[in-house]
């Protein structure tokens, strides 16, 4: 195995950086509402316009067609000139319903919606979650109605990430009404736009309103939207679940690692109840040195599954593990800051720039069970990758 960069490599890293460091907004974006979703959508136009959108999408859609090492070196990049990221509004279209298309989606669904989402056009929401069915995903009970070349859905769907903003939605609904469990359900895209939906926000502990139920009342989505066949959507489903615990947390994970290099700084700053700097105890410095040395082994691990999808073309179950070691290390990072600053920094009025460390702690929170909790991760990590036997 060969674990250099080639040279290839190197100069697609030094084109981004230098494109990155003449081209990064100055403009902080907004941190919620219309304005962070345009700031978004004219972010990920500018990328579009000057070729960096897409770096491992297919060329025919708009994309660069470079491989996957290379769209982790342009997420790197990214990280490095704190440029604005995919965890962001068009970080379901980027990260997760982009790559299902390119893998499961027909000729029409790709050459509609690629280019849109990588233009900025379309922004995309996730509609997996239900009041009864979360980890249990399996349980959804919102029905699709199958009537001459529509599909009407009639159900709910809850935590559903910026559906205020998206303009379409990866819809899971159950189409074969005598069905159980993961058979007879149906991958949609819905356009949010459509008669019928109707969208409640719900405010968080980080004192916003970026999730949301959505109910839909008898909405006619048309048949040729389905990705994979009607009935079979369970494993179109299981593909966007893939890319969401694979490459989908790349930001957070190179976001760790510069976490990790601020709160050593930090307590080489602070000072301890008796007089110290956290530094300087023992136990606060070996806790941040061990949680570095997990980021940097969290890395390679994220390089070796990458060059794993470049082979097959999907993710595998690994992105389950990587998930379950990001937010556990942001976790043990959040309590190490927490025992620096004193857990009086736990007051919230909702400011993130004036809080860092307190929307990062309640983050560290959100993140472990976004996106399926580490329970479920845990169970994943032993099913699919240790084949551990079941617990009956
Ligand atoms: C901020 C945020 C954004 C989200 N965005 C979206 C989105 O855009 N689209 C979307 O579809 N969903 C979204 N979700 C939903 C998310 O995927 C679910 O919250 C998650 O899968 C957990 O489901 P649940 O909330 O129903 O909890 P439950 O499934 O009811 O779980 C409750 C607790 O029981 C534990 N548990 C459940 N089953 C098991 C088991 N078998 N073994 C061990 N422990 C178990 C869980 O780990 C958890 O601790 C979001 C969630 C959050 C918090």
């Amino acid at each position: 195995m060969d674990l250099r960069y080639s040279e290839a490599d190197q100069e697609f890293r030094a084109r981004a950086r230098a494109w990155l460091t003449a081209n990064v907004p100055v403009e902080p974006r907004p941190s919620h509402g219309l304005a962070s979703a345009q700031f978004d959508r004219d972010w990920q136009r500018k990328l579009f316009d000057h070729g960096w959108a897409g770096v491992a999408w297919p060329v025919e859609y708009g994309g660069l067609g470079l491989s996957g090492l290379q769209q982790v070196i342009w997420y790197e990049e990214l990280a490095r000139a704190h440029a604005p990221h995919h965890i962001n509004t068009m970080y379901v279209a980027m990260m997760h319903a982009g790559p299902t298309l390119i893998a499961r989606g027909t000729e029409e669904q790709k050459s509609f919606h690629l280019p849109r989402i990588l233009s900025g056009d379309a922004i995309w929401c996730q509609g997996f979650s239900e009041p009864n069915a979360g980890s249990d995903l399996a349980a959804l009970k919102t029905r699709g109605v199958i009537d001459g070349d529509d599909i009407v859905v009639t159900g709910a769907k809850m935590w559903t990430t910026d559906a205020q903003h998206a303009d379409y939605q990866e819809l899971l609904v159950r189409t074969d009404p005598d069905s159980e469990r993961h058979k007879g359900l149906t991958w949609l895209i819905c356009d949010m736009k459509l008669p019928g939906i109707d969208i409640k926000p719900i405010r968080t502990m980080l004192q916003d309103e970026h999730v949301n139920m959505v109910f839909y009342d008898e909405v006619r989505i048309p048949l040729k939207n389905a990705v994979g066949a009607v009935n079979q959507g369970w494993s179109s489903a299981l593909a966007t679940l893939a890319f969401e615990r694979g490459l989908g947390f790349i930001g957070d994970q190179l976001e760790l690692y510069e976490r990790v290099c601020r709160a050593i700084d930090l307590a080489r700053t602070v000072r301890l109840e008796d007089g110290r700097l956290a530094i300087d105890d023992d136990g606060i410095a070996q806790r941040l040195a061990s949680i570095k040395a997990e980021t940097i082994a969290i890395r390679s691990m994220t390089l070796a599954d990458i060059a794993e999808t470049d082979r097959t073309g999907l993710p595998g179950p690994k992105g389950s593990m990587m998930k379950l070691m990001v937010t556990q290390t942001h976790k043990a990072l959040s309590e190490i800051v927490g025992e620096v600053l004193g857990w009086d920094f736990l007051e919230f009025n909702g400011d993130r720039s004036a809080h860092p460390w307190t929307y990062d702690y309640l983050w560290s929170w959100v993140f472990s069970i976004s996106g399926g909790t580490s329970e479920i991760q845990r169970e994943n990590v032993a099913d699919r990758i240790l084949q551990l036997p079941r617990a009956r």
